[in-house]
């Protein structure tokens, strides 16, 4: 087994996931907005995932004490001839969190288990923290094959990597067919009690992986039709680290209610989280 090493004080991870939306002039005008309105609390870190294209110009703007940068993806080479490709290397000191495995990269990009993983390594190679997400489509939630899936994803994003790294790790369980995605606006959000499913199986599966104190060091989050009004039962589940919300990042008045539902769970929490 791999042993971990437990971070101190776990904070709400509220990271919006903008996707292709948003020009680099909009997303500046965008953070602004943002940045005049947001409440800086210390049990909530907020990251924004503009496009890569943003990331630079906004890595300038934003306030750090607000706001936190991730990619929403990355290669898993560090330099090389790939065209196209923006390495982990070159997202250092960039952003701190690369999201991976995002369903869209899964099932519109085809990626594979073995691209996710390369991709885990190298984010956390670089010394950032990868966003693994891990979920179901509808036909294996059909199946009944969820718990399958999550571990199949779960151990395979994590080979290879150290129980120190796991740590810093966070993964998320978006089940596909609760995303909004371009060819399905379901709007349909898991329940809170769906959720704590799926975060115990993963939890079990990081504890036989690295043992218990892995497990809960880990951060489990949950993405997928997150709004305003849902936020506060997934929030208010135990072993609910944060959301990753889309859509509804793309509002500022929504988003920066979701900010808030997440400082409000704050007491709920007895995991000593
Ligand atoms: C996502 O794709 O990460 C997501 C959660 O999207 P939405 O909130 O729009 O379903």
């Amino acid at each position: 087994m791999k042993t971990a090493t437990k971070p101190s004080v776990k904070r709400k991870l509220i990271v919006a996931n903008w996707k292709m939306h948003f020009t680099t002039h909009k997303a500046s005008l965008y953070l602004h907005k943002l940045s005049e309105k947001i409440a800086t609390h210390k049990d909530v870190e907020v990251v924004l995932a503009p496009n890569m294209l943003s990331l630079q110009s906004l890595g300038m703007q934003v306030k750090h004490r607000q706001f936190k940068l991730a990619a929403q993806n990355c290669y898993w080479r560090d330099e090389g001839a790939f065209t196209g490709e923006v390495s982990a290397t070159m997202l250092h000191g960039l952003v701190d969190y690369v999201i991976i495995g995002h369903s869209e990269r899964r099932y519109v990009f085809s990626e594979t288990e073995k691209d996710i993983r390369m991709k885990v390594q190298a984010v956390l190679r670089n010394k950032m923290s990868p966003v693994l997400c891990v979920g179901e489509t509808a036909h294996q939630r059909a199946d009944g094959e969820t718990l399958h899936v999550l571990h199949d994803q779960v151990v395979s994003g994590l080979a290879n990597v150290t129980g120190e790294e796991v740590a810093r790790m966070v993964i998320a369980y978006e089940p596909v067919w609760a995303i909004n995605s371009s060819n399905s606006k379901t709007h349909k959000a898991a329940t809170p009690e769906d959720f704590a499913v799926a975060e115990k199986e993963i939890r079990k599966q990081v504890a036989s992986l690295y043992g218990k104190s892995a497990s809960e060091a880990i951060r489990v989050i949950y993405g997928g039709s997150v709004n305003a009004d849902n936020a506060r039962g997934f929030l208010s589940q135990e072993g609910c680290d944060g959301l990753l919300p889309g859509t509804a990042s793309l509002n500022s008045e929504e988003f920066l209610k979701i900010v808030e539902s997440a400082h409000d769970n704050k007491g709920r929490d007895k995991a000593g989280k």
